[in-house]
């Protein structure tokens, strides 16, 4: 399954690619650009654009019309109707900066490029080969996991069990 996302979609997106969906996105793509990927590389559209979602489908274009005031009850709504994860399994995840998969870094690699506290006090260290970027599970860790232990509750609740 992958996805391209509408421009008002970036924290959503950021949060699909850590759950290790590969999800399109640039708040440059107009709406043509956005329908003609959609169709050309087989991804669902995810837009908060009811026009946008209805040309999609019109065209046969699979689209999801992204309901839900908070990231959690929109990650939930996405879980039920595309099955998609809602917890985060790093050696699945991809890079929310660039979509592109993490590899685990090994820890004397980086000793100069994280914090000296940070580079204490963890050791589990992933890197995105493209853009560089050093993800570990620190502090926000707390935020991110009760973000998804709220899709979780959501997704149960919906699914009556
Ligand atoms: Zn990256």
């Amino acid at each position: 399954m992958k996805f391209i996302a509408d421009g008002m979609l970036g924290k959503l997106t950021r949060w699909l690619r850590m759950l290790g969906q590969d999800v399109k996105y640039s708040n440059k793509l107009d709406d043509a650009a956005l329908l003609y990927i959609a169709k050309k590389e087989r991804r669902v559209l995810l837009t908060r654009d009811l026009e946008l979602y209805q040309r999609a489908i019109a065209k046969g274009i699979d689209a999801f019309y992204v309901e839900g005031k908070t990231e959690a009850e929109r990650l939930s709504t996405l879980a039920r109707r595309f099955n998609t994860p809602v917890v985060i399994d790093l050696k699945n995840s991809r890079c929310p900066l660039c979509n592109t998969k993490l590899r685990s870094a090994r820890k004397e690699e980086l000793a100069d490029k994280v914090e000296k506290n940070t580079f204490t006090y963890y050791n589990d260290f992933w890197k995105c080969p493209k853009c560089g970027q050093i993800y570990w599970q620190g502090a926000h860790w707390e935020r991110i996991r009760a973000t998804l232990e709220e899709a979780e509750v959501n997704l149960k609740k919906s699914l009556g069990t």
